[in-house]
Formats: structure tokens, C-alpha cells, sequence
């Protein structure tokens, strides 16, 4: 037996896992005690991380030979990598000679690790000369960039997860972290016994877990939270709690910010956000009053089509306070993925250059040609995820190449979606999984190894860099994603620019990372001084960590000095806009979407174990006890939930945590288990003018009874062997009912058999 050190790949908390394995089998997975993001702990979904590495597992879910499909609608027929890989070479060469780079879309993922990252973005951006490459943190963490940059200069959280323990006050917004981010939930509920007056403001339309745990719930009309923060600085305008030293010494902007809030009183924000006067007076008290106040939010402000508003407003009023650069001090964004961090440090979005480059500065891609060695780096962005696969749906991208994400399940809008994936001439989809929705549209598979397997670096929430390690060998004929597309590049370069093939000369994934380290000297994340020897002899460390150096620096913006060119942090004034899709007579309902605790997003891994859809294990529409009522439904009937673009059928469950007029359902639940586009066939693509971050928490629906003449419940107790295979045999069989819902349950055998019997 041996134990390798590596991080759990579910999300951006980045615990460190200790994988117990014999090279052949992972036999368990515990917490790294020694790893500074969990001390030891894991959640449901990482402490059974083991058990969906299984072989018995792997031979049923895993893609594990490169794979071709001759004809659309056929099964993919094996084939091996050098026929797979100059097929993908010759056909988007063809495509860029024929269509120009514009016609070749690349759309990646935050679950990827930095190596793999960095190829890819070189790949597009050095290679094919485009910025068509996007990815799946567009959909998750792109507002708090966009807001960071707007306010602070640089998309750099300033905080750490130690500041939770010198916290007076914890304002969090658009998070329930309990769920979505249950190791940090349990940070913070150690520093509130520690501290037993650390007061919590949770800003939430329902009443979550996180938010039951509050002092103060501010249940907010959902899109209304830049409202809330104008309507919180009026306040603290008005009863003297702002610190005109630090706005003065620190920033730029306020007069404008002031005079923006001066019409948001509190009978006005009231009105807006549906939050009691009383309930904002005592916010903005606290807020501003407390010795240390930290924000933590998440999708509920990123997810919107104002989301880069919302997050500078909240930031404003961390700036106005002076609630910035101290112990517990500061707004501090909870990323969704494990690497959507390590995403954005090697500029793989399409609106980013490597190292926190801007692509409109002529200078900053001057800087990225030179590193690469290429004459120049393209200027004008790309297509963000949402406009990617809007252009294949109008026939303008011919070629998508999916890495590591699941579209089919993910994107807003499926049957847009879906149109794209089978308009596109070339799809392209590089997988651990057979099991995704978008496997089912790939003309081309190539397996790719997964977490157990894969070998390099991930950055958490907290700007800490960890090494992800490889406790196995590749399953099957997998290779690693850096690796694939190294050597795609190559082959393509081959064909369309020869002099291109060494810059994609890769031997390991150390090489590229030391490419990716130097292109962040002198940048605000220099991480010159760090090296893989450093996080195997010190562990995780945190960015910037500059050459000379010997440890990263916790908290940024300590010296009141900001990322931007004056030094001075810029205030945002933006009013409060609500564009969202209105809520109306026809579609009077505002879904909202989000997490369980205990799966990850499209399940393509936690979906595997039926113990963890023990927790909440059937896909259901939250509503009001009494918009239930008043619809004629019961908890538990069917109903029909239809937005302008979609709809989908789903149990009813009657929620006392719901307001009126609002329905929740779980961002988990896709085509794979519901059939047709799952419950992305209802959100909108609507996205925020300055992140490009599709509205993914709000559309307005209209809700029905579903009345069908016969319901049919199978259960049946199969061997693990099997049952997953066979869910994939009836899965082809989902969109034949008006309403079907396939899901395991049960509780599997451990590596050594011993617990449980049976799976369905
Ligand atoms: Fe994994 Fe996140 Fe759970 Fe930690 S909190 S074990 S990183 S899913």
C-alpha cells in the first residue's frame, strides 16, 4: 500500500487528499491533516472520491479508447490515437484553411488543471490565431473577475480562509456555502464557536441551510442585491459608519457613488429588495461598525445578467468602510470549480491573456508573443461560452473541440445548445467520461485521464496552489489532457504552420509549468519563486509568491495600495438595472437554480454512487406550501415547468424555505437523468454586458399540473458490475415519456467489497 498526497477535483475549496492506493486499485481517499485549505476534513462528495475509481466503475462509465463515429446517430466505433489525432489535425485544418480560425471554437473547463490550461490557451491564441477559446468558469466565476478588475484593478482575491477566524461580521451573499462549499461552512462554523460574537448576514431569496445558520437572514428579492448594497451605503452614508480617511487616502470615484445612493433611502431599497427597513438599518451597522467584516459570495451574484455590478457594489462597500487589507477584512469570491483559479492565471478565457493580461493592451500581447515566440497574438476577443455555441447553432463555428465539460448538460438554453452540437460539422469531445450528455454528439472521443490518474497544479479560492498527483496509471488508453493537446497542436501546426510544431514541445507537465511561471514575473500573481520542488517540501502556497521569497502572501492590499495604474481603488457607480427576464402573466414564476449539497455538477462522477443521491435523491421543483396550493398540486404530483425557450416535467415538493412566486431546482439535474435537455432546457442565455456570464439563477416559467394516466416505479438490486452499464442501455429510452427520471440508489462495495451488496 502507498498513499499519495494529491487535492479532491469536486470544488474551488481545494481540500488535500490523501489517496490510499497499491498502484493498481485506489483503496480509500482520507484528508490531508497537513493541507492548509481542510486540515484534515472532507465532505461527502470528496470522502467518497475512492469509490467512483472503482475498476468496476471505470469499466462502465470511463472512455477508454479513442473513439470515432463514422455517421451521426451510429455508434462510435474504436479506433487508435495516431488515426484519431491526424483525423482531428487533418479536419480542423481543413476547416481553418477553408473558414478562417473564426471558425473553430474551443470550450474548455475549471476542472482542468493548470498545465492542461496553459496548451490549450496557447493552442488558440499562438496556434490557430484566434481567442476562441472559452470555458465553463464563464458560467461560474467570470462576474467576480469582471468586478475585481473594476474595482481593485487585478481579479486577485484579497482574502484567505484564516481570515474567517478574525471575522466580526461574515456577510454572505448568493452563497449556500453549507452545501456548495461544505469544508469552508465548517471553517466558519469553528471560528463562530471560537468567536462566539461573529455575527453572520446571509443575503439569500430562499431560506437555505447557510442562511437558517445566520443572525440575519435579508431575504432579498432575487436580482435585486445592487439595490441592496446602493440602499446599505445610504445608511451608512447617513448615520456617519463610512471612513472618509480611507476613501480619501485609498480611492477614486466616491463623489459619484454618493451621489448614486442618495436615491436608494431605505423605504426605496425596501421596495426594491423586499428586505425590511429595519433588517437594512441593522446591516448596515454591522457592516460598516464591526471591527472586521468579510464578504464571501458565490453564483448568486456571478450567475445574472448584472453580475459584474452586483459584485462592485458589494465591493464598495467594502472600500467605503475601509473593510479591506486587514486581518478578516475584505470580499473574498468562493469559486465554483477547482481550477476556474488556474483558468484565469494562465488567461485561458476568451477575453484574457496569460498571467492577468488584458488582451486590449497592445503592450500585454506584445508581452505574451515575445514568451511565446510567435510574431503576435490576435486582439480582438473571442467568443465567450454562450456566444460560442450561439455562432455553431447559426452555422459560423464549424468546429468545436470540448475538453473536460459536459455543454449538453451545463449551457443555458439547450435546444440551442443541442442545435449547435449537431450543426457543427466537427465535434470534438475530450473526456474522462462516455457517460456525458455531449459524448453522445461527439464525431470524434478521446479519452482523457481524471482525478487518480492526472499530474499537476490546481489554484483554490484562496489564490493557494496545490500539486494534483497521480496515485495510478492512466485507465485504459486515456492520456492526459496537456498531453493530447500537445500533441494535436503539433500535428496541426504540421499542416497549417510548421514553424509553429516546438512551441508545443512538451515532455512533462513541469515543463509547462515552468512556461506558465515565467510568464507571471513581475505580474500581481509572480509566482517566480515557487517550484514543484517547493510544494512537495513546503505544501500548498499561496500567490504571489516572487522570486527571493519563501512563502506567498495571505492578504493582499495591507499597504491601502490597489492593482490599478494610480494605486487607488476605483468605487463603481452603476444603478440598480433589473435585466432579467421579466416575470409576467404568462410566465409568473422566477426559477432559480443551484447546488446539492452532495453532488457536483452534471453527476457525470458523483452520479455514479447511489449513496449519494441519499441526501436528495429525486429531481423536484421547490415551491411555496401555497403556490402549490393555489395550483392545484400536492407534494410529490408532477408538474410541468415551461419557460420561453423550454420545458421539462418534474415532481412537485411543497418548501416552506421558498417565497412566494419563486421555484428552485437543482442545477444537477440533466438530460442524462431526466431525458431531453434536463433543466437547462428552461434557463436563459441572457448574460451581463461585462462578464459575458449567462443568467443561469433566474428565468421566468410558467408552472402546470401534469396529469398522466399511468405512473410505473421499477426498482431492481443489481450487481455494481453492471447497473451502471445498463442505466446507460436505458437512458436511450428517457425522452420516449412525458415524464421518466433514472437514478441509482443503494449503497456500493468499497474497493474490498465490504460494504453493501448492490446498486441500481
Ligand atoms: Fe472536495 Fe469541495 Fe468537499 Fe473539499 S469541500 S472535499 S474540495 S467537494
Amino acid at each position: 500500500m502507498a498513499e499519495t498526497r494529491s487535492t479532491c477535483p469536486y470544488c474551488g475549496v481545494g481540500c488535500g487528499v490523501l489517496i490510499e492506493h497499491d498502484g493498481q486499485q485506489i483503496i480509500n481517499v482520507r484528508g490531508d491533516p497537513a493541507h492548509p485549505a481542510n486540515l484534515g476534513r472532507l465532505c461527502t462528495k470528496g470522502s467518497t472520491l475512492h469509490l467512483t475509481a472503482t475498476p468496476a466503475l471505470t469499466r462502465q462509465t470511463r472512455l477508454l479508447q479513442p473513439m470515432r463515429r463514422l455517421h451521426r446517430g451510429e455508434a462510435p466505433m474504436a479506433v487508435d490515437w495516431d488515426s484519431a489525432l491526424d483525423h482531428a489535425a487533418d479536419r480542423l485544418a481543413a476547416i481553418h484553411a477553408q473558414h478562417g480560425p473564426d471558425a473553430i471554437g474551443v470550450y474548455v473547463s475549471g476542472q482542468l488543471l493548470t498545465e492542461d490550461y496553459y496548451v490549450f490557451n496557447k493552442l488558440v491564441k499562438g496556434l490557430l490565431g484566434s481567442n476562441h477559446i472559452d470555458t465553463n468558469s464563464r458560467l461560474c466565476m467570470s462576474s467576480a473577475v469582471a468586478g475585481y478588475k473594476a474595482t481593485l484593478g487585478a481579479d486577485a482575491p484579497p482574502c484567505s480562509y484564516e481570515d474567517f477566524a478574525h471575522a466580526d461580521t461574515v456577510f454572505i451573499s448568493g452563497s449556500n456555502a453549507a452545501w456548495a462549499h461544505p469544508i469552508l461552512f465548517r471553517r466558519l462554523e469553528d471560528a463562530k464557536r471560537q468567536r462566539p460574537g461573529q455575527r453572520w448576514i446571509v443575503v439569500d431569496p430562499r431560506r437555505t441551510e447557510t442562511a437558517e445558520a445566520a443572525d440575519l437572514h435579508l431575504a432579498i428579492r432575487p436580482g435585486s442585491d445592487v439595490a441592496l448594497c446602493h440602499g446599505l451605503l445610504h445608511l451608512m452614508l447617513a448615520e456617519g459608519q463610512v471612513r472618509p480617511d480611507y476613501i480619501a487616502a485609498h480611492t477614486t470615484g466616491f463623489e459619484a457613488l454618493a451621489a448614486l445612493v442618495a436615491d436608494y433611502p431605505p423605504a426605496v431599497t425596501a421596495r426594491l429588495t423586499g428586505v425590511p427597513e429595519a433588517q437594512l438599518r441593522t446591516a448596515a451597522r454591522w457592516f460598516a461598525e464591526s471591527p472586521a467584516t468579510l464578504s464571501l459570495y458565490c453564483q448568486g451574484l456571478n450567475q445574472s445578467s448584472s453580475g459584474t455590478a452586483k459584485n462592485a457594489a458589494l465591493i464598495n462597500l467594502h472600500l467605503a468602510t475601509g473593510q479591506i487589507g486587514r486581518p478578516g477584512a475584505g470580499p473574498f469570491s468562493l469559486t465554483g470549480q477547482p481550477n476556474a483559479m488556474g483558468g484565469r492565471e494562465v488567461g485561458g478565457l476568451a477575453n484574457l491573456l496569460s498571467a492577468h493580461r488584458d488582451l486590449a493592451n497592445p503592450a500585454h500581447r506584445a508581452e505574451v508573443a515575445a514568451l511565446w515566440g510567435v510574431p503576435s497574438v490576435p486582439a480582438k476577443p473571442g467568443r465567450t461560452a454562450v456566444e460560442m455555441f450561439q455562432a455553431a447553432a447559426d452555422g459560423e463555428v464549424k468546429a468545436l473541440w470540448i475538453a473536460c465539460t459536459n455543454p449538453a448538460q451545463s449551457l443555458p438554453d439547450q435546444a440551442t445548445v443541442r442545435r449547435a452540437l449537431a450543426r457543427a460539422e466537427l465535434v470534438i469531445v475530450q473526456e474522462a467520461f462516455l457517460t456525458t450528455a455531449t459524448a453522445g454528439f461527439a464525431d470524434l472521443l478521446l479519452p482523457a485521464t481524471t482525478w487518480g490518474e492526472k499530474d499537476g497544479t490546481v489554484t483554490n479560492s484562496e489564490r493557494r496552489i496545490s500539486r494534483a498527483r497521480a496515485a495510478l496509471p492512466p485507465a485504459g488508453e486515456s492520456r492526459h489532457d496537456w498531453d493530447i493537446a500537445a500533441d494535436l497542436a503539433r500535428r496541426l501546426a504540421a499542416r497549417i504552420a510548421p514553424e509553429r510544431i516546438g512551441l508545443f514541445d512538451y515532455r512533462n507537465q513541469e515543463q509547462i509549468w515552468l512556461e506558465h511561471r515565467e510568464s507571471t514575473r513581475g505580474r500581481d500573481l509572480d509566482i517566480t519563486g515557487l517550484s514543484y520542488a517547493m510544494l512537495d517540501e513546503q505544501g500548498p502556497q499561496q500567490w504571489p509568491l516572487p522570486e527571493g521569497q519563501r512563502q506567498g502572501r495571505a492578504r493582499l492590499y495591507e499597504d491601502g495600495r490597489f492593482a490599478t495604474p494610480d494605486g487607488r481603488a476605483r468605487f463603481v457607480a452603476q444603478p440598480h438595472q433589473d435585466l432579467a427576464e421579466p416575470v409576467d402573466a404568462d410566465f409568473p414564476f422566477a426559477l432559480n437554480t443551484g447546488r446539492l449539497r452532495d453532488q457536483w455538477h452534471g453527476m457525470s462522477r458523483t452520479g455514479q454512487l447511489g449513496r449519494l443521491f441519499g441526501h436528495d435523491g429525486l429531481p423536484c421543483a421547490e415551491l411555496h406550501p401555497q403556490d402549490l396550493a393555489e395550483l392545484g398540486l400536492a407534494d410529490g404530483e408532477l408538474l410541468r415547468l415551461r419557460s420561453r425557450r423550454g420545458q421539462v416535467v418534474l415532481s412537485a415538493r411543497a418548501s416552506e424555505r421558498m417565497q412566494r412566486g419563486q421555484v428552485f431546482v437543482a442545477m444537477h439535474w440533466g438530460g442524462e437523468v431526466l431525458g431531453g435537455g434536463g433543466i437547462n432546457a428552461l434557463t436563459s442565455p441572457a448574460f451581463c454586458p461585462g462578464s459575458k456570464q449567462p443568467e443561469l439563477k433566474h428565468a421566468a416559467v410558467a408552472i402546470e399540473p401534469v396529469d398522466l394516466p399511468w405512473r410505473l416505479t421499477a426498482m431492481a438490486w443489481l450487481p455494481a458490475e453492471g447497473a451502471l452499464a445498463l442505466r446507460e442501455q436505458l437512458r436511450a429510452a428517457l425522452t420516449r415519456f412525458d415524464y421518466a427520471c433514472l437514478l441509482p440508489f443503494g449503497r456500493e462495495p468499497d474497493a474490498q467489497g465490504q460494504i453493501g451488496r448492490a446498486h441500481v
